[in-house]
Protein backbone atom coordinates (compact mmCIF):
# COMPACT_ATOMS: atom_id res chain seq x y z
CA UNK A 1 0.00 0.00 0.00
CA UNK A 2 1.20 3.05 -0.29
CA UNK A 3 -0.18 6.74 0.90
CA UNK A 4 -3.74 7.87 -0.20
CA UNK A 5 -4.35 10.57 -2.87
CA UNK A 6 -5.69 12.69 -0.06
CA UNK A 7 -2.81 12.23 2.34
CA UNK A 8 -0.26 13.12 -0.43
CA UNK A 9 -1.82 15.97 -0.99
CA UNK A 10 -2.27 16.78 2.49
CA UNK A 11 1.59 16.61 3.24
CA UNK A 12 2.80 18.14 0.32
CA UNK A 13 0.07 21.25 1.36
CA UNK A 14 1.24 21.23 4.78
CA UNK A 15 4.48 21.56 3.34
CA UNK A 16 3.84 24.42 0.94
CA UNK A 17 5.34 21.57 -1.58
CA UNK A 18 8.56 21.78 -0.16
CA UNK A 19 11.13 19.42 0.90
CA UNK A 20 11.02 19.01 4.94
CA UNK A 21 14.91 19.35 4.93
CA UNK A 22 15.81 21.66 2.92
CA UNK A 23 12.89 23.08 1.75
CA UNK A 24 13.98 22.57 -2.30
CA UNK A 25 10.71 21.34 -4.32
CA UNK A 26 9.35 18.24 -2.94
CA UNK A 27 9.97 15.38 -5.29
CA UNK A 28 7.25 12.62 -3.47
CA UNK A 29 5.78 12.00 -0.14
CA UNK A 30 8.11 9.33 1.28
CA UNK A 31 7.29 7.37 4.68
CA UNK A 32 8.63 8.09 8.31
CA UNK A 33 8.54 4.37 9.41
CA UNK A 34 8.99 2.49 6.51
CA UNK A 35 6.42 -0.18 4.90
CA UNK A 36 8.46 -2.89 5.80
CA UNK A 37 8.87 -1.95 9.31
CA UNK A 38 5.19 -1.45 9.50
CA UNK A 39 5.07 2.54 9.15
CA UNK A 40 1.73 3.67 8.26
CA UNK A 41 -0.12 5.16 5.30
CA UNK A 42 -1.77 7.96 7.53
CA UNK A 43 -0.67 12.17 7.59
CA UNK A 44 1.82 10.79 10.72
CA UNK A 45 4.36 9.09 9.09
CA UNK A 46 4.04 11.24 5.83
CA UNK A 47 7.35 13.78 4.63
CA UNK A 48 7.60 15.37 1.79
CA UNK A 49 11.25 14.95 0.57
CA UNK A 50 13.10 16.30 -2.68
CA UNK A 51 15.20 13.84 -4.40
CA UNK A 52 18.56 14.69 -2.63
CA UNK A 53 17.49 14.51 0.76
CA UNK A 54 15.74 11.07 -0.22
CA UNK A 55 18.86 9.72 -1.09
CA UNK A 56 20.81 10.97 1.96
CA UNK A 57 17.80 9.55 3.91
CA UNK A 58 18.14 6.58 2.07
CA UNK A 59 15.42 4.81 3.74
CA UNK A 60 17.40 4.21 6.85
CA UNK A 61 15.30 3.97 10.43
CA UNK A 62 18.25 5.32 12.77
CA UNK A 63 17.36 8.80 10.52
CA UNK A 64 13.54 8.84 10.83
CA UNK A 65 13.28 10.56 14.19
CA UNK A 66 15.20 13.17 12.96
CA UNK A 67 13.14 13.41 9.73
CA UNK A 68 9.79 13.61 12.00
CA UNK A 69 11.41 16.38 13.92
CA UNK A 70 12.49 18.82 11.09
CA UNK A 71 8.95 17.53 9.37
CA UNK A 72 7.47 19.38 12.58
CA UNK A 73 9.08 22.33 12.50
CA UNK A 74 8.31 22.84 8.99
CA UNK A 75 5.36 22.20 9.35
CA UNK A 76 4.44 24.71 11.47
CA UNK A 77 6.46 27.38 9.67
CA UNK A 78 4.53 27.00 7.02
CA UNK A 79 1.38 27.20 8.75
CA UNK A 80 2.69 30.69 10.05
CA UNK A 81 3.13 31.86 6.90
CA UNK A 82 -0.18 30.66 5.00
CA UNK A 83 -1.48 32.52 8.26
CA UNK A 84 0.37 35.33 7.62
CA UNK A 85 -0.90 35.52 4.11
CA UNK A 86 -4.28 34.65 4.78
CA UNK A 87 -4.38 37.57 7.26
CA UNK A 88 -2.47 40.31 5.19
CA UNK A 89 -3.67 39.40 1.61
CA UNK A 90 -0.24 39.70 0.79
CA UNK A 91 2.81 37.43 -0.46
CA UNK A 92 5.58 39.42 1.02
CA UNK A 93 9.57 38.99 1.51
CA UNK A 94 8.80 36.90 4.69
CA UNK A 95 7.01 34.51 2.89
CA UNK A 96 9.77 33.88 0.33
CA UNK A 97 10.84 30.27 0.99
CA UNK A 98 14.30 29.90 0.65
CA UNK A 99 16.23 26.26 -0.06
CA UNK A 100 18.78 25.58 2.98
CA UNK A 101 21.26 22.76 0.99
CA UNK A 102 23.43 22.54 4.59
CA UNK A 103 20.16 21.44 6.00
CA UNK A 104 21.53 17.99 4.35
CA UNK A 105 23.98 17.49 6.22
CA UNK A 106 21.85 16.32 9.18
CA UNK A 107 20.74 13.43 7.24
CA UNK A 108 24.31 12.39 6.43
CA UNK A 109 26.06 9.81 8.06
CA UNK A 110 28.83 11.26 10.91
CA UNK A 111 30.13 8.05 11.11
CA UNK A 112 32.09 7.23 14.13
CA UNK A 113 35.92 6.72 14.73
CA UNK A 114 37.80 4.66 17.45
CA UNK A 115 41.78 4.96 18.06
CA UNK A 116 43.64 2.16 19.58
CA UNK A 117 47.11 2.00 20.39
CA UNK A 118 48.71 -1.10 20.89
CA UNK A 119 51.54 -1.40 23.68
CA UNK A 120 55.03 -2.83 23.19
CA UNK A 121 53.61 -5.37 26.02
CA UNK A 122 49.99 -6.15 24.26
CA UNK A 123 49.80 -9.80 22.93
CA UNK A 124 47.91 -10.75 19.77
CA UNK A 125 44.66 -11.50 21.61
CA UNK A 126 44.88 -8.45 23.74
CA UNK A 127 44.79 -6.50 20.93
CA UNK A 128 42.48 -8.49 19.06
CA UNK A 129 39.56 -8.35 22.02
CA UNK A 130 40.02 -4.43 22.33
CA UNK A 131 39.57 -3.94 18.78
CA UNK A 132 36.43 -6.32 18.44
CA UNK A 133 35.20 -4.88 22.43
CA UNK A 134 35.17 -1.43 20.72
CA UNK A 135 33.33 -2.10 18.00
CA UNK A 136 30.55 -3.95 19.78
CA UNK A 137 30.14 -1.12 21.89
CA UNK A 138 30.29 1.28 19.48
CA UNK A 139 27.41 -0.48 17.68
CA UNK A 140 25.71 -0.57 20.87
CA UNK A 141 26.34 3.17 22.03
CA UNK A 142 25.47 4.32 17.90
CA UNK A 143 23.77 1.73 16.14
CA UNK A 144 24.38 1.57 12.54
CA UNK A 145 26.66 4.38 12.35
CA UNK A 146 29.31 3.64 9.82
CA UNK A 147 32.62 2.91 12.00
CA UNK A 148 36.40 4.03 11.10
CA UNK A 149 38.52 2.23 13.15
CA UNK A 150 42.11 3.81 13.93
CA UNK A 151 45.08 1.26 14.90
CA UNK A 152 48.46 2.22 16.10
CA UNK A 153 51.08 -0.15 16.96
CA UNK A 154 54.11 0.81 19.29
CA UNK A 155 57.21 -1.68 19.26
CA UNK A 156 56.55 -5.30 18.18
CA UNK A 157 59.23 -4.91 15.43
CA UNK A 158 61.57 -7.74 14.80
CA UNK A 159 65.16 -7.29 13.90
CA UNK A 160 64.77 -6.28 10.59
CA UNK A 161 62.52 -3.04 11.81
CA UNK A 162 59.62 -4.89 10.54
CA UNK A 163 56.17 -5.71 12.46
CA UNK A 164 56.59 -8.73 14.45
CA UNK A 165 54.70 -11.91 13.43
CA UNK A 166 51.57 -11.42 15.96
CA UNK A 167 51.09 -7.83 14.70
CA UNK A 168 51.83 -8.82 11.34
CA UNK A 169 48.54 -11.12 11.56
CA UNK A 170 46.63 -8.70 13.92
CA UNK A 171 47.07 -6.39 10.41
CA UNK A 172 46.65 -8.58 7.94
CA UNK A 173 44.47 -11.60 8.61
CA UNK A 174 42.52 -10.39 11.69
CA UNK A 175 42.07 -7.09 10.41
CA UNK A 176 40.94 -7.77 6.60
CA UNK A 177 38.47 -11.01 7.59
CA UNK A 178 37.58 -10.65 11.16
CA UNK A 179 37.05 -6.87 11.53
CA UNK A 180 36.87 -5.45 8.35
CA UNK A 181 33.10 -7.33 7.56
CA UNK A 182 31.97 -5.29 10.97
CA UNK A 183 33.14 -1.84 9.64
CA UNK A 184 33.44 1.03 6.81
CA UNK A 185 37.50 1.57 7.15
CA UNK A 186 40.42 0.29 9.03
CA UNK A 187 43.37 2.08 9.17
CA UNK A 188 46.60 0.79 10.45
CA UNK A 189 50.60 1.26 10.15
CA UNK A 190 50.70 -1.61 7.17
CA UNK A 191 47.29 -1.92 5.51
CA UNK A 192 44.51 0.67 5.10
CA UNK A 193 41.18 -1.23 3.86
CA UNK A 194 37.55 0.06 2.58
CA UNK A 195 35.19 -2.04 2.98
CA UNK A 196 33.57 -3.14 -0.50
CA UNK A 197 29.95 -3.66 0.69
CA UNK A 198 27.96 -2.14 3.41
CA UNK A 199 29.15 -2.45 6.97
CA UNK A 200 27.63 -5.66 8.83
CA UNK A 201 26.19 -4.52 12.58
CA UNK A 202 25.13 -7.54 13.47
CA UNK A 203 28.01 -7.67 15.59
CA UNK A 204 28.58 -11.31 17.68
CA UNK A 205 28.32 -11.14 21.56
CA UNK A 206 31.68 -13.00 21.49
CA UNK A 207 34.86 -13.38 19.85
CA UNK A 208 36.41 -16.86 19.47
CA UNK A 209 39.94 -16.82 18.76
CA UNK A 210 40.47 -20.29 18.75
CA UNK A 211 42.54 -20.90 15.95
CA UNK A 212 45.39 -19.70 15.83
CA UNK A 213 47.25 -22.07 13.80
CA UNK A 214 44.34 -21.26 11.50
CA UNK A 215 45.11 -17.94 10.80
CA UNK A 216 48.29 -18.46 10.25
CA UNK A 217 47.62 -20.34 7.18
CA UNK A 218 45.29 -18.00 6.13
CA UNK A 219 47.65 -15.10 6.37
CA UNK A 220 49.92 -16.79 4.17
CA UNK A 221 47.48 -17.09 1.37
CA UNK A 222 46.65 -13.47 1.55
CA UNK A 223 50.70 -12.87 1.00
CA UNK A 224 49.74 -15.02 -2.40
CA UNK A 225 47.82 -13.31 -3.76
CA UNK A 226 48.51 -9.56 -2.76
CA UNK A 227 49.07 -7.79 -5.90
ZN1 LIG B 1 15.61 18.25 0.45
Amino acid sequence: MAFPESTKIEALNNSAFRCCICHDLAADVHHIILKSKKGSDLIENAAPLCASCHDLFGDNPTKSKKIRQMRDYWWNVVKARNEFIVKTGRVEEQTYIEIDPNSRHLLKNQGIAFYHIILPHDTFEDAARVIFASIYKTQKNYPNQERYVFIDIEGHKNKNGGFDHDMYELQSYFNLHVVLPFVTRIYSPLISVQNRYSQNNNIPDNLEISNHEESKMLTKDILRFKP
